[in-house]
This record gives structure tokens, C-alpha cells and sequence, in this order.
């Protein structure tokens, strides 16, 4: 006879205890720090909702956000590198997800809430139109005369009116403090109070991820050396600490030790800042956090060097031009399709078109195009524009 699984004798028998669901508020109380941002202290969402009885609210906000239209889309939608160059390199969608597994070994750290970090980090870049910062300068210039274009107002939009996945309310009804996170990236220097530490983590590992991320990319496509990048202080103290443990690393081995040195280093310097400043601050509530400067920050020597890096990337991968090239064309095409459409609305999807009488064409149309990915930007205009531009 074939034993079952569980059923030996030396095998523990399960509890009552053991299989009984996890309470949210529970789980929250035993593992989040008193600073952290708990569950059960929400202020809850525009549309009230029955609370889920084993998910917690940000949990169910991160579960939102996956399922959701806009997150898929941003598997085929550009860094900053467009997928002409290769396939290495990181889409919005990678990017995101390493943002998230940045943002959540923080939060773990610091006792953080891990569902709101991690739905905070993968909501943050879902408002990026195609063609990443290019295409977002275009449909800036655009909407200039109706309140211009800004990815981080736009993922907003997003998910409190054009997902549309249920029929009691309009957007995804994300809880207020994810909300009140996305608004503090769109309006960083108006905002009265700090935003919370779990936001303030999604910031500092997004900082992380496409300082590193992006060197490694312009490298594998040769838009950069390794010389050149061991020029600056900042990396050349991440190799002097690899060739410390590998001394005889070389090529493809050397470039991803020294990028993960780089992530380690900044992530364990984040730690350090933050652990000082919690406690010479006295921080022990959400209260504190909001009152207090920054938390989550760089010490002043490695943000000074993760600024030397930023201007040299700025100068040599993203003014590149293999890039700008690429930039040009696809600012070129997205304005010719907004032009496009504003004069022939009715090439627009009917659920757009009933949501001009509201917000005028202008902005229907940018949201529209904004929802695009590449390919389907690409698509389009061929089939409809390209001929007549
Ligand atoms: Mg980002």
C-alpha cells in the first residue's frame, strides 16, 4: 500500500492552530515596526469595501495592480532602450519588478509594510506613455495648452478613472495611502508632510535600480566601457571592493559582481542612514515619520557620487546618438498620431470617445496614446498615419 503523504507516524499531525488563516491586522501587529504603516490603520478608499478576510488592503492594492491592464503593458514599453538595440536590456515591466525587489529587502530591514512597498513600487512607473522619457517629452509638448503630460500625474489617472476592471466604481479603488504615495512622486516639492517610509523606500530603490541598471545596459550594447566607467569614484570603489574577493574576475563576470556590489552597497548604506536618523530623530509612529526630513536617504558622500554617475549617463548613454536617433523618431510619430486622431476622432476606441464630452479631445487623445506600448504605437501609425505624414 502506498503511503499518503502526511500520514506517517513520525510526521506532526496538523493543528487547528497551524491551518487556521492569517488575520491581516495580526500579522501586521506581530512582524511591522511601530513607524511602519499598518493595515488596520488605513484610511481606507474613495469607494468604501467590505475588508477581504485573510487579505490585507495594501495586499489587495498590489493584487490590483498586477491584474491590471496598464501593468502588463509595461512589458513592452521602453527604459530607455528600445528593443531594436537587443534584448538585454530592462522594459518598464524589469525595471519595475527589480525596483519592487530593491524597495521590499528594505522594507524587510526596517520592519516595514511589505505589501505597501511592494504595491507602491510596482504602481510607480505605470503612468510611462511608449518610448519611455521621449515619448513622455512629446506628449508634454502635446498637451501644452491643456495642463501638459507628467507619467507620475498620469498613473494616477490610471488608477483612479481609466481602469475600468470593476462596475461598482471607476479605476482600480486603491487604497488612500497608495494614492497619497503616487501623489507625493508627482508633486514631490508641494507636498506639506513627508510621505511615509514605505513610499520614501520605493524612491530611494528606484534610484538604485536605473543608476545601476542602466550602466549595465549601455554597456552590453557597447554604448559605453568599462574604462570609461571606472573613470568615476563611485564605481571605482565598487571594483576595488570586488577585486578585494575575486581577484582574477574578468568580462561578463566582473561587470555583474560590480553591479551587484553597487546595488549591495547603496542598499546597505540606505539601511545604515536610515537606522541613525530613526533613532536620533526618536521615530516611533507614522506621525514622526511625517513630520521628520527625509528618512530613507543616501549618506551625503554616496549621493554625491550616485550624482557624478547620473550626469555621466545623462551625457553619454541617454544623449547618445544611436538613442537620440531613436528619440527623434519616436517623438516625430507619436505627434503625428496625436494630430492624427484630433482630426479624425472617430479612429478612437468608443470608450474613448464618450470620455471627450468631459475632458475635451485634447487629453482624450493623450490618454490614449499614453496607454499605447511601442509596438503598438508603431502599429498603429503605420496603419493609419503613415502615409499621410
Ligand atoms: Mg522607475
Amino acid at each position: 500500500m502506498t503511503a499518503r503523504p502526511g500520514n506517517s507516524a513520525s510526521a506532526p499531525r496538523p493543528t487547528g492552530e497551524l491551518i487556521e488563516l492569517a488575520a491581516p491586522q495580526e500579522r501586521d501587529r506581530l512582524l511591522l515596526a511601530p513607524f511602519a504603516m499598518h493595515g488596520s490603520a488605513s484610511r481606507g478608499r474613495r469607494y468604501p469595501e467590505v475588508e477581504h478576510p485573510y487579505r490585507g488592503p495594501f495586499q489587495r492594492d498590489r493584487d490590483r495592480i498586477v491584474h491590471s491592464a496598464a501593468y502588463r503593458r509595461l512589458s513592452a514599453k521602453t527604459q530607455v532602450f528600445t528593443g531594436d538595440l537587443g534584448d538585454y536590456h530592462r522594459t518598464r515591466l524589469t525595471h519595475t519588478i527589480e525596483v519592487a525587489s530593491v524597495a521590499r529587502t528594505i522594507g524587510r530591514a526596517l520592519r516595514l509594510n511589505e505589501d505597501l512597498v511592494e504595491a507602491m513600487a510596482l504602481a510607480h512607473d505605470l503612468g510611462h506613455p511608449p518610448f519611455g522619457h521621449a515619448g513622455e517629452d512629446a506628449l508634454h509638448r502635446c498637451l501644452s495648452k491643456d495642463g501638459g503630460f507628467n507619467h507620475n500625474r498620469h498613473a494616477l489617472r490610471l488608477v483612479t478613472e481609466l481602469e475600468q476592471p470593476y462596475r461598482e466604481f471607476p479605476g482600480l479603488n486603491l487604497s488612500i495611502e497608495l494614492l497619497e504615495g503616487q501623489e507625493s512622486r508627482a508633486a514631490k516639492a508641494t507636498t506639506a508632510e513627508r510621505p511615509l517610509l514605505e513610499a520614501q523606500v520605493v524612491d530611494a530603490a528606484d534610484s538604485v535600480a536605473y543608476d545601476t541598471h542602466d550602466a549595465d545596459d549601455a554597456l552590453e550594447h557597447r554604448l559605453l566601457t568599462m574604462d570609461e566607467l571606472l573613470e568615476l569614484p563611485l564605481w571605482r570603489e565598487a571594483e576595488r571592493r570586488v577585486r578585494k574577493r575575486y581577484q582574477a574576475l574578468t568580462g561578463g563576470h566582473l561587470r555583474r559582481a560590480i553591479l551587484h556590489e553597487l546595488i549591495d552597497w547603496q542598499v546597505s548604506d540606505l539601511l545604515a542612514q536610515a537606522q541613525a536618523r530613526l533613532v536620533d530623530w526618536q521615530i516611533t509612529s507614522v506621525a514622526d515619520v511625517r513630520r521628520a526630513p527625509l528618512i530613507i536617504e543616501p549618506s551625503t558622500e554616496l549621493a554625491a557620487q550616485k550624482i557624478e554617475l547620473e550626469q555621466f549617463l545623462a551625457q553619454r548613454v541617454y544623449r547618445h546618438p544611436q538613442l537620440l536617433s531613436v528619440r527623434r523618431a519616436a517623438q516625430d510619430m507619436l505627434s503625428s498620431m496625436f494630430a492624427g486622431y484630433l482630426a479624425q476622432p472617430e479612429l478612437l476606441p468608443a470608450t474613448y470617445q464618450s470620455r471627450a464630452a468631459q475632458i475635451g479631445w485634447p487629453r482624450t487623445v493623450g490618454d490614449y496614446l499614453a496607454g499605447m506600448t511601442d509596438r503598438y504605437a508603431e502599429q498603429e501609425y503605420t496603419r493609419l498615419f503613415a502615409q499621410a505624414s
